[in-house]
């Protein structure tokens, strides 16, 4: 039995060695590294010490085990990652451009990851969680993953789980109005938001920030965080407002930083931490996730995660 459960994609990453190196000619790549947002979620939370699983199919290929070890080994429960034979593991090529952009390159609808489906949801394994974590771009991936997704959202609903929803726009799986579409019904179904700041302002429908957070607060109950990169992040809940000023770290991979502060947000609230102090624990998480080089390596351990928080709190008295 899990406390946080995440359902949704488990990818390999390769990524180019040179900054706005293009895929369009042969060219050095590093990897593959464990990846895929709700992977990379649920490996963060194992690492804050909280009990974890995650919903998932990967390929009988090394990719998979590659994957399969790396969660195994952090104590994340891989009891319902299901290998799919005559499919192989989902992978994301991506590179990165000097102003920060960056592109991929996705195969997972047609692999593995892509065949999750209904029949793969255990009611009782959903039942029994505190709270399931869903990712936008799993919900963009396929029809089948979708429908699982949604299954698995029902169960919570019924059962008082609370949902958490990143909606980890990436335009290059879906346009603006399939996204519209899809994320609609989620985002009515969430009890806690996470999203990047020009997500929550597409997502809101609204052209700015402010508009964008007093229309998706109107949404009885639900907390809002806002993820800001190397500016730090906020929280909007009821009355509640926190903003965290960013922790100084030297960025080296933007990728999965915010997956690794959802992680560690999500589980700071398992542990029973109060808004304000999740929301420090989470800026640091997030923090330490671009310290390294690879989308799941960045995910740190409790310890130092917990160790960071203490000096960047006490500098600031
Ligand atoms: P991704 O989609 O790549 O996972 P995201 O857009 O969801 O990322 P970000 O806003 O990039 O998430 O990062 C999440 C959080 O991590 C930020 O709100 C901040 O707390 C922390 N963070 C990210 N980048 C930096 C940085 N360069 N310096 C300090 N903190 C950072």
């Amino acid at each position: 039995m899990a406390k946080v459960i995440t359902i949704g994609e488990i990818l390999v990453e390769i990524m180019t060695k040179y900054t706005g190196q293009e895929f369009t000619s042969p060219g050095e790549l590093l990897g593959p590294y464990p990846s895929g947002a709700p992977a990379i979620f649920i490996d963060q939370v194992a690492r804050m010490g909280v009990e974890a699983g995650i919903i998932a199919r990967v390929g009988d290929d090394d990719f998979g085990l590659l994957n399969l070890t790396r969660l195994r080994d952090d104590g994340v429960d891989t009891s319902h990652i299901y290998k799919t034979k005559g499919y192989t593991t989902g992978t994301a090529f991506v590179t990165y451009y000097a102003n920060g952009e960056r592109k991929f390159i996705f195969h997972f609808p047609h692999a593995a990851a892509g065949q999750l489906g209904p029949a793969d949801v255990d009611e009782n394994y959903i039942k029994t969680a505190e709270y399931l974590h869903v990712v936008g771009c799993s919900l963009t991936a396929s029809a089948s993953l979708r429908q699982a997704i949604w299954k698995a959202v029902k169960i919570a609903k019924e059962n008082k789980v609370k949902v958490s929803f990143d909606p980890n726009l990436r335009p290059e799986l879906l346009n603006e109005q399939e996204i519209k579409n899809v994320y609609d019904e989620i985002l009515d179904a969430a009890d806690i938001i996470l999203a990047g700041k020009s997500e929550m302002i597409a997502l809101s429908g609204e052209g700015d920030l402010v508009k964008g957070i007093a229309r998706l607060k109107k949404r009885d109950g639900t907390m809002l965080v806002l993820k800001d990169g190397a500016r730090g992040a906020s929280l909007y809940y009821g009355e509640e407002c926190y903003h965290v000023p960013p922790v100084k770290v030297q960025e080296v991979d933007p990728t999965g930083a915010g997956d690794c502060f959802d992680g560690a947000f999500i589980a700071a609230l398992a542990c029973g931490k109060g808004l304000k102090e999740a929301l420090q624990i989470a800026n640091v998480a997030g923090a330490l996730s671009v310290t390294r080089k690879g989308p799941m390596e960045g995910a740190a351990f409790k310890e130092d995660i917990l160790a960071l928080y203490s000096r960047h709190n006490s500098s600031k008295v």
